[in-house]
């Protein structure tokens, strides 16, 4: 048989990524066709009487960046490469084919596991040696190269045209149309700027974004009508909420124009100087007054703040079910009542109380108790009483333990004894006396034994962990400190539960208000994270014995 050459089945890939593209002449779909049939017709010309190759396929991606290998007629091509439909690939550029080197090295790699060849006239090299592989792979990586430097240029015109005040695209806004002499800039369409001018009085009016969204489709208004660059109609629907915040947020109708919006409200030193935030004066004019814009912002910002309480659903009444009148013992329950524009918390008095305390405001109690918590510091007689009641607390702790453990001993000590007696009694029984049944007895009390070691060993540990337990002022002090100093941080659950650990009691009187705080409260507290703690130990669960120290304030 001799050496046979089979005929190559080529296939073409042809790709423009722009509808302009495919029309344009030079390097048009006609084009690039063109190009390489007139490549194949050479090569088979030249190749010496037997014929080259043929066109076995010919992939046309319109319309599809090479940026990634997300195009159909490539997926189509590859998969003919693995069928042996084609084995060879031609393109007129390398750019067509792919523009990243990874994708383009996945390409080489399928194509050499299927004995395939890449064809690009526009360098005339040949996959089969590995120099036209290296030189393959260098091309791929100066593209990529050249098209990071235009992303780069493009970026710094964009970033230099913003800075003048003028628009980079983007959908048209209500209330201005593009400038037919400059497609850059906009002018004011009077229709709809009037719009706009209603919107911000509808929420200025309501307070309400819904009320004015609600207001703006009942007046019959519809968002801004156009028409995109590709021909299809846009817009003209019913407003919603966030086309309606879209338009009071907008500084556009300052006459300002944002630069790098998307970076609004990072810190500018890890920003480049042109990746910075900053808002510039547009190119076109205003159509809102800046009071009036300035008064909706104000108001946007509030509203924001009502959302975020929102987010826990129910005010989180840092001390429920621990207030009580100071005047006649009654409890304070929390409750809830809406104002004009804010929902109000309050403690409230169950039942009438003789000396008229009826609702007490939450966030001024709890702002009261917080500051009293840390003038704790400042203090050194609180500070004192503090420690002396953590003290006799402890120390009242020492003999219940110190009975439980006597008690487990004089158990032990009567255990052995019965033992013993029994051993005694095992070992005079007469020969033909079973002994079993006293033998099992003594067994069982044998059993007993390891628990009442146990307990004693763990009583005994426990006492002098108490010991331990004694609080110094130095270490109560660290401890005011830093539930104060990190209190703002906390969300409000946490900041509940990190209060409720620490206070006990607080009775509200009519012109005093008692705080009473646990003070275990203090040693739970310490042993999460202060200076030499183990840093193991849990919030202990809060202990309500001990003697509460109390922190008088005054009111009004
Ligand atoms: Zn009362």
């Amino acid at each position: 048989m001799g050496r046979e050459i089979s005929i190559r089945k080529v296939g073409f890939y042809i790709r423009v990524s722009t509808d302009r593209q495919a029309k344009e002449m030079e390097g048009s779909l006609v084009s690039q066709q063109q190009r390489l049939e007139a490549e194949v017709a050479r090569k088979n010309l030249s190749s010496g009487g037997a014929k080259w190759g043929e066109v076995a396929r010919v992939y046309i991606e319109e319309g599809r960046s090479g940026k990634d290998t997300n195009r159909p007629e490539y997926q189509k091509m590859m998969r003919d490469v693995q069928l042996g439909v084609v084995n060879t690939v031609m393109v007129t550029e390398l750019s067509r084919l792919s523009r990243s080197v990874s994708d383009f090295l996945k390409f080489m790699e399928v194509l050499s596991d299927h004995q395939g060849d890449f064809i690009c006239p526009q360098y005339d090299f040949d996959t089969t040696n590995a120099a036209g592989r290296v030189f393959v792979i260098i091309l791929m990586a100066l593209s990529q190269f050249e098209r990071e430097l235009t992303g780069e240029r493009t970026r710094n015109n964009f970033h230099a045209r913003a800075l003048r005040g003028l628009c980079n695209g983007g959908s048209p806004i209500i209330g201005y149309d593009t400038d037919p002499l400059n497609k850059a800039k906009r002018v004011v369409n009077e229709t709809e700027a009037a719009v706009v001018r209603k919107v911000f009085a509808l929420y200025l009016e309501s307070g309400s974004i819904q009320a004015a969204t609600d207001g703006m489709n009942a007046r019959g208004a519809r968002t801004k009508s156009y028409v995109t660059r590709a021909g299809g109609p846009r817009g003209g629907l019913l407003f919603v909420t966030n086309s309606v915040h879209g338009i009071l947020s907008n500084v556009s109708y300052l006459g300002k124009r944002e630069v790098n919006k998307a970076n609004k409200g990072k810190t500018s030193e890890a920003l480049r100087e042109s990746e910075r935030y900053q808002v510039v004066d547009a190119t076109w004019p205003a159509i809102v007054e800046p009071e009036i814009f300035e008064r909706v912002q104000r108001k946007l910002a509030e509203n924001r703040e009502l959302v975020k309480y929102d987010q826990w659903k129910v005010y989180p009444f840092i001390f429920s079910k621990l207030i009580r009148c100071l005047e006649c013992g009654a409890e304070l329950r929390t409750t809830s009542a809406h104002g004009k524009n804010a929902k109000y918390s309050y403690y409230r008095h169950v039942g009438i109380c003789p000396a008229g305390i009826g609702l007490v405001h939450a966030d001024k109690l709890e702002a009261v108790v917080l500051r009293r918590f840390k003038e704790l510091d400042l203090t050194p007689q609180l500070l004192d009483a503090v420690v002396r009641g953590q003290h006799r607390a402890v120390a009242g702790r020492v003999p219940d333990l110190e009975l439980e453990r006597s008690g487990c001993e004089s158990e032990l000590r009567q255990l052995d004894e019965k033992i013993e007696a029994l051993v005694d009694r095992i070992a005079s029984l007469p020969k033909d006396v079973d002994a079993e049944v006293l033998i099992r007895k003594m067994r069982e009390m044998q059993a007993k034994k390891p628990r009442l070691s146990d307990n004693i060993v763990r009583l005994t540990a426990e006492l002098e962990s108490v010991s331990r337990e004694k609080l110094n002022p130095e270490e109560v002090r660290w401890a005011i400190r830093h539930v104060h100093g990190h209190m703002n941080e906390l969300s409000p659950p946490l900041k509940r539960e990190l209060i409720r650990r620490l206070i006990t009691r607080i009775e509200f009187g009519r012109k005093v208000m008692k705080v009473s705080l646990d003070p275990q409260g203090f040693v739970a507290l310490n042993a999460v994270g202060s200076p030499g703690s183990q840093g193991e130990k849990k919030l202990a669960p809060p202990c309500f014995g001990g003697s509460p120290v109390c922190l008088l304030s005054k009111l009004g």
